[in-house]
């Protein structure tokens, strides 16, 4: 696994406001189609019609998994980015590229992802929930929206978070 940062060619024009290290309690994982890459991601959501109207033309993840299992951190953890309507200072936002309402993720990039959630999970000092984008009906303007779609459990990704095996692949390197 390779971990990335690329903060600032993710910068927004404007910078982010930042929350307070103590208002952050939950991640919340999202799927991603914008583009293959974080830099990718953020430049469709600068310019792409409809993207740029929705985050204000700023990047909403601050970490990006990769179909390969790359993890590429694309804003600092504090940083308010627009991925959550009503939760975005509250929840730190994960994607994943791909769509998991059709389709899994490879084995790869779901390794990643357990791995990324395990960090971020104890790093604020107080223990922070892990959840999909609309298990929380504010989250989203959209109430049709699946996200991250029925191929990305999050009650198996929870479990896996959980599991005690994790820490054998604990150690891989630090994004924070
Ligand atoms: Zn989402």
């Amino acid at each position: 696994m390779r971990v990335l940062q690329a903060i600032r060619e993710c910068a927004p024009e404007e910078p982010y406001r930042r929350a307070d290290l103590a208002d952050r309690r939950m991640i919340m994982v999202h799927r991603c189609t914008m583009g293959e890459t974080a830099e990718a991601v953020a430049e469709g959501y600068r310019t792409v019609r409809g993207a740029r109207e929705a985050t204000g033309g700023k990047m909403p993840y601050a970490v990006v998994v990769y179909r390969d299992g790359t993890v590429v951190q694309s804003a600092s953890l504090t940083d308010i980015t627009p991925h959550a309507a009503a939760y975005n200072r509250r929840a730190i936002g994960v994607a994943c590229i791909g769509d998991f309402r059709l389709s899994p993720p490879a084995q790869e990039q779901w390794d990643s992802l357990i791995w990324v959630l395990h960090r971020l999970r104890d790093w604020s000092g107080h223990r922070l929930s892990v959840h999909g984008h609309t298990e929380f009906t504010r989250a989203t303007r959209d109430a049709s929206k699946q996200c991250p779609g029925r191929h990305l459990s999050m009650a198996l990704v929870r479990d896996a978070v959980e599991s005690r095996s994790l820490l054998e692949i604990d150690g891989v390197g630090l994004i924070l």
